[in-house]
């Protein structure tokens, strides 16, 4: 991606102090959804990094992940799997728990979704702690799939999301746009 990219994508990043709780600056990405010049940019760069790593599949991050990664899986020809919050999927599913700053939290993905010989990126719109991207790439694995990375738009680097996701990575990429 240009530099030019990276700064248009940046610009259409909207800070919000205190949201939702105080002491958070949530990154909003509305802004860059509503410009087509940035979102089909991100698009490209997400297909980009999707094809070179030999992803089969991309699987979006409730809720945010979704909005970006089914426009990747479309351009690359991929199949799009949501992981969802626990019960909102209505099939069988694989759960996966994992801690948060005060308590825990679940995801989960249909178990038909995914299988050996899946090479599966993960698409979502920030890295933070990189509790529930370390948790997706458990469920990937549980299922029999490989991990092909994760990639996001932004890492929030001071909360070392990228040094707790590296053994779950295995050595698979994890690239912010
Ligand atoms: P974590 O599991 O801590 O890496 O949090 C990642 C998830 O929470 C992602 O799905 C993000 O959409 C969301 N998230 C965490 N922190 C922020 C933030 N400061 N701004 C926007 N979204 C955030």
């Amino acid at each position: 991606m240009t530099l030019s990219t990276q700064e248009l994508l940046l610009s259409r990043i909207r800070d919000v102090a205190d949201y939702p709780k105080p002491g958070v600056m949530f990154k909003d990405i509305t802004p860059l959804l509503a410009d087509p010049v940035a979102f089909t940019a991100l698009t490209e760069a997400f297909t980009e990094f999707c094809v070179r790593h030999g992803a089969t599949k991309i699987v979006g991050l409730e809720a945010r992940g979704f909005i970006l990664a089914a426009p990747v899986a479309v351009r690359a020809g991929m199949g799009f799997i949501p992981v969802r919050k626990a019960g909102k999927l209505p099939g069988a599913t694989l759960s996966q728990a994992y801690e948060l700053e005060y308590g825990t939290a679940e995801i989960e993905v249909h178990a038909e979704d995914l299988s050996a010989g899946d090479r599966v990126m993960v698409i979502d719109d920030v890295l933070a702690t990189g509790g529930t991207a370390e948790a997706s790439l458990e469920l990937i694995r549980r299922a029999g799939a490989e991990v092909a990375g994760v990639a996001v738009l932004m890492e929030l680097g001071f909360l070392g999301g990228r040094a707790r996701l590296e053994p779950a990575l295995a050595g698979a990429p994890l690239e912010a746009l």
